[in-house]
């Protein structure tokens, strides 16, 4: 294993218990005891597992049953959706290639999502939203239709809304104001600039910063993250994708959250226990664990 493929390693342990509020455990190496212990080692003490598919989605439910410290979220992603109405001949989604469902195989998918929002152990719906990255003009009504479907379910439910918004800003807001959003509604992976965060702000939606805040290039981000008001910051690995500066690059985790913490704090120009507390603070309000 180079350098650039090895886990990074432990970084010194934060001393106020903070959350990684999105993190999929199911797409990284070793247990999930492993990365629950190692997390906690260093102050991490709490995960909300994020679902992307039908069996991502069932299996963040079975594991936040199963373990005290996780909570779960369920949902179709927004690239899934696509691939459940027109089809995926290249199979590039975890269920393997499958054929195009049309609008009835989306509705019964979200039918059993409604069915695990329901379990006490799932706390958030989502990853839902929209990517205009990765989804082409064709897909857009389908990721739209699941996007809408996934609000109607988190509110009827009292869950929190997790929020994938890749370059689609516009469109996120529009639709949360066209369904009414939720009363807790989570932007993961925060990649607005200051100007968004100041509308998050307004209507108190959560802003959650991953590993790219640290990154050289994401000044927009960091200016973000100096306005949002501290009662709405949340902090999220999205591991094992957007490991933070200086592991770019590398396997991402739970136990890295300290990393992205310091770099936020820095940002804030606050102490890393104030940012901690309050991070702590805000993710079991959001998702009222
Ligand atoms: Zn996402
Ligand atoms: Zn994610």
């Amino acid at each position: 294993m180079s350098s650039k493929d090895a886990p990074p390693p432990l970084p010194e342990p934060l001393l106020v218990p903070v959350a990684d509020s999105h993190t999929h455990l199911d797409m990284q190496s070793g247990t999930v005891e492993e990365a629950l212990v190692k997390a906690a080692a260093v102050g991490v003490t709490t995960v909300v597992q994020v679902g992307c598919d039908l069996k991502g989605s069932r299996w963040a439910a079975e594991t936040a049953a199963q373990y005290d410290q996780v909570h779960a979220a369920v949902a179709l992603h927004p690239n899934e959706a696509p691939r459940i109405v027109l089809g995926d001949p290249d199979g590039w989604s975890r269920q393997g290639a499958r054929e195009a469902g049309g609008d009835a195989a989306l509705d019964e998918a979200l039918a059993e999502i409604d069915r695990l929002a329901a379990l006490p152990e799932v706390k958030g719906v989502g990853e839902t939203g929209l990517d205009h990255f990765r989804t082409g003009p064709e897909g857009v009504a389908a990721q739209e239709r699941s996007f809408r479907a996934h609000i109607e379910i988190a509110k009827r439910h009292g869950k929190a809304l997790v929020i994938h918004d890749r370059e689609a800003h516009a469109d996120v807001l529009r639709i949360l104001a066209e369904e009414g959003a939720p009363e807790r509604t989570v932007f993961h992976c925060y990649s607005g600039d200051a100007e968004m965060a100041e509308i998050c702000a307004a209507h108190g939606y959560y802003m959650s910063f991953a590993g790219n805040v640290t990154f050289k290039n994401a000044q927009p981000l960091r200016d973000a993250l100096a306005v949002a008001p501290l009662e709405l910051v949340l902090v999220e690995t999205d591991a094992p994708f957007l490991t933070p500066a200086p592991y770019r690059g590398r396997p991402g985790a739970p136990y890295l959250i300290p990393v992205t913490v310091r770099a936020m704090a820095a940002v804030r120009g606050i102490h890393e226990d104030t940012l901690a507390e309050a991070i702590g603070a805000n993710t079991a309000r959001a998702f009222d664990y």
